[in-house]
């Protein structure tokens, strides 16, 4: 084991402690949590699907208003590519985490559905998530795999409602939209009430959420940051480790079952 690693686990371990002492623990993740699953977080340049593509330009609610088709060819792909991607060890050992009580809820930027896929129960999507597709005009909601499949049978690639035949949109935030505010207020409260805020492979910024482990300071909670690469919010972390989410999560989970 590298010195970094150890470092990395000797932090887990005062987390551990943290986390114990807490009557409430909330976690916040974001791409970082989702890379051991094979989904490249779009940020790290050269990866992926969004290494072709400028997301602003292609994701953007004005590119699916004025070019609907060119908007689903690549939201097509991108469906593709998530739906089959499975959990890994950081989503499962949060999913532990909440069954024993220790693990209030979690917070994600992800629309990649691992959350749900590995149990958590109390989660919120503030960028919402792939499992539907609406409608743009009559606001009908179908199931991510009835939305593959209109959109597999139309000539031009645009899934259609079955209602009102205006163009289905994915129930993302696209880039260009607010964040729905229910989830958001939520969030808010959440983080604000936490002794402890895990904040998971996020680079912290994208706000507004950004802006909710400073809620959990204010209030006097400890903020936590497991990610990789520099956020700009590491100068008020208690605890800050850079190694791998999924070793330090599982580390985590297991330190405090023991
Ligand atoms: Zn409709």
């Amino acid at each position: 084991m590298t010195e970094r690693a150890t470092a990395s686990l000797r932090e887990i371990e005062r987390l551990a402690q943290l986390v114990r002492d807490a009557r409430s623990v909330v976690a916040l993740t974001g791409a970082g949590i989702s890379v051991p699953s094979g989904i490249p977080d779009f940020r790290t340049p050269q990866t992926g699907l969004w290494a072709r593509v400028d997301p602003m330009e292609v994701a953007h609610i004005d590119a699916f208003a004025s070019d609907p088709a060119r908007f689903w060819s690549f939201y097509g792909e991108r469906f593709a590519t998530l739906r089959s991607k499975q959990p890994n060890g950081a989503h499962r050992a949060l999913v532990e985490m909440e069954r024993a009580g220790t693990l209030q809820a979690v917070i994600t930027q992800n629309v990649d559905m691992l959350h749900r896929k590995a149990g958590t129960r109390e989660l919120i999507e503030v960028h919402g998530s792939i499992a539907s597709c609406s409608c743009s005009r009559c606001a009908r909601s179908v199931e991510l795999e009835r939305a593959r499949a209109a959109l597999a049978a139309e000539p031009d690639g645009v899934p259609r409602c079955e209602h009102c035949g205006a163009a289905m949109r994915p129930d993302v935030v696209l880039f260009g939209e607010l964040l729905p505010a229910d989830a958001l207020r939520r969030a808010g409260e959440l983080c604000a009430g936490a002794e402890v805020l895990l904040c998971i492979g996020s680079s912290l910024e994208v706000h507004p959420v950004a802006g909710l482990p400073l809620l959990t300071a204010r209030a006097g909670g400890a903020v936590a940051i497991l990610t990789e690469g520099p956020t700009p919010l590491d100068e008020l972390a208690a605890v800050r480790v850079h190694g791998d989410v999924e070793v330090e999560l599982r580390a985590l989970a297991r330190a405090l079952a023991s």
